[in-house]
């Protein structure tokens, strides 16, 4: 087995039951054409091989690379391009091979220090949505940031990152996986989600505004929302708004919905434009 580099963040993933987990939960068909980010020895990889169309996969590590494409190089379904997922501009790298083009899935056990990054990658941000979004992505990451993925108003791990991803995708939590199911064992236990690109019903109309708020909002976490949106918002105005769209007015940052948050930041915006 290739010795696990550091600065890669690589852990290969030994336990059957996570890989199980993950293939049911990517719900695969014949058709699908997937994306893996950090494929390492390929453990996941040949499992997906056998159940997709095709499959592309982006390793940032040179040896990591040879081995994989001495390894499952043959295979015509199979594309492994070498590079660092985050700055790799995948439409042009992909010209030469229309096979894998669009992409319609994500499965990935990926490196644990770039997640927010690649998420982001992913699904786009709030302003900028990703265009042609992927049916389904399904990620093996820490735990503690899978909580803040799924988490659901009024719980206490909602927070920023659960509005701004969850404005763009619906996630879910698969199962969580312990440490002891990777070699070598990461710092921290881990858990399989699944996000699936959606449209808000009610979009924000100022991207960037709604961004800010929420970030204010949340600064101080356990204060309530009036307190730390002070800057932004004149008191009343804000407590004049609660009541308007029926938020209880001693509510605090996590007990508002993503969908009450948009509402929010519209309102105070369609007011201060009068
Ligand atoms: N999927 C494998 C390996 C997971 S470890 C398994 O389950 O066993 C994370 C993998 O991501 C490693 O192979 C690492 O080399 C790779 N990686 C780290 N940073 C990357 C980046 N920026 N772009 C692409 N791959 C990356």
């Amino acid at each position: 087995m290739i010795r696990p580099r550091k600065v890669f963040a690589q852990h290969w993933l030994k336990s059957e039951k996570a890989l199980d987990a993950i293939i049911k939960a990517a719900e695969c068909r014949e058709g699908d054409r997937i994306l893996e980010i950090g494929p390492g020895t390929g453990i996941l990889t040949r499992r997906l091989l056998a159940l997709v169309q095709s499959l592309l996969a982006v390793e940032i590590d040179r040896d990591l690379c040879q081995l994989l494409a001495k390894q499952l190089g043959k295979r015509e379904n199979f594309l492994l391009l070498q590079g660092d997922f985050l700055t790799l501009d995948l439409p042009s790298q992909l010209v030469a091979f229309p096979n894998f083009q669009n992409q319609n899935k994500v499965v990935a056990n990926i490196p644990y220090n770039i997640t927010g990054p690649i998420i982001e990658k992913l699904l786009g941000t709030i302003a900028n949505p990703n265009p042609e979004p992927f049916e389904s992505i399904v990620l093996l990451v820490q735990k503690e940031v899978a909580e803040r993925l799924y988490a659901q108003a009024g719980s206490k791990a909602f927070g920023a990152l659960s509005v701004r991803v969850q404005y763009l995708a619906e996630c879910e939590l698969i199962c969580t996986v312990p440490a002891a199911a990777f070699h070598p064992p990461p710092k921290v236990d881990s858990a399989v989600v699944r996000l699936r690109p959606r449209t808000i019903e009610i979009p924000a109309v100022d991207p960037r505004r709604f961004e800010n708020l929420v970030k204010l909002g949340f600064a101080a976490k356990r204060k309530m929302l009036r307190n730390n949106l002070q800057s932004a918002v004149e008191r009343d105005r804000l407590t004049q708004l609660l009541e308007q769209l029926k938020i209880n007015p001693q509510a605090r940052a996590e007990d508002l919905s993503v969908q009450q948050w948009v509402t929010l930041a519209n309102e105070l915006g369609v007011k201060s434009e009068e």
